[in-house]
């Protein structure tokens, strides 16, 4: 199934400031695997998609924001939005679960730069990733991706950054991964394994 995204009326005029994929330098003491997109501006963030359903959660397990919107075998997920910055209708939409037009506005991206410095996280930025249950859109993202969709890196990254990466692993419970796309137990699916998919890959 093809994965019915429009990149150009997602987040006009803002920049990434961190991307998809191993990421030793924003917090310089917790090398981490960034398994989304950071970005930062003046852009506004609309929705890509026809969201079938959308969610808002003030504070997750990680103390962020989270605004959720849903399609047929996936989500697309977005942190770190302030409440009150909320497109109202959005938020109103989010509150009860109710579907988003694509295009329609959901809030700031934030408004200072590249906001997440080598010294750690210190201002605003909106920071996405693309989750999908597997087999769903395979098809799709082996158009996109090519060979590399099927390529396990996860041995190269070990010897790579080796025990801070070994740490990671565990500790997200991450079985599987390419420079693209990471498998792990998500914690918000009832346990069941999904897909991290690099956000770029659909254009965003
Ligand atoms: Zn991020």
């Amino acid at each position: 199934m093809k994965l019915d995204i429009d990149p150009s009326v997602f987040l006009p005029g803002s920049q990434i400031a961190v991307g998809f994929g191993w990421d030793p330098c924003t917090f310089k003491n917790r090398p981490r695997i960034h398994t989304a997109i950071d970005r930062a501006g003046m852009g506004i963030v609309r929705s890509p998609i026809a969201a079938e359903k959308t969610a808002w959660i003030d504070n997750d397990a990680e103390y962020c924001s989270v605004f959720r919107l849903f399609f047929a075998g996936g989500e697309l997920r977005m942190l770190h939005f302030i409440r009150g910055e909320l497109d109202s209708g959005a938020l109103a939409a989010a509150l009860v679960g109710a579907g988003l037009e694509i295009g329609a506005p959901i809030g700031p991206t934030g408004n200072h730069g590249l906001s997440v410095s080598s010294n750690g996280g210190n201002g605003r930025h909106v920071h996405y990733s693309i989750i999908l249950e597997p087999g769903v859109y395979n098809d799709d993202l082996e158009a996109r991706l090519g060979a590399s969709w099927n390529s396990d890196y996860s041995a190269n990254f070990r010897a790579k950054y080796g025990p801070a990466f070994i740490d990671q692993v565990k500790q997200r419970c991450i079985t599987w991964m390419n420079t693209k796309v990471i498998a792990r137990h998500d914690p918000y699916y009832n346990g069941a394994l999904r897909f991290y998919v690099n956000p770029a890959v659909y254009g965003l």
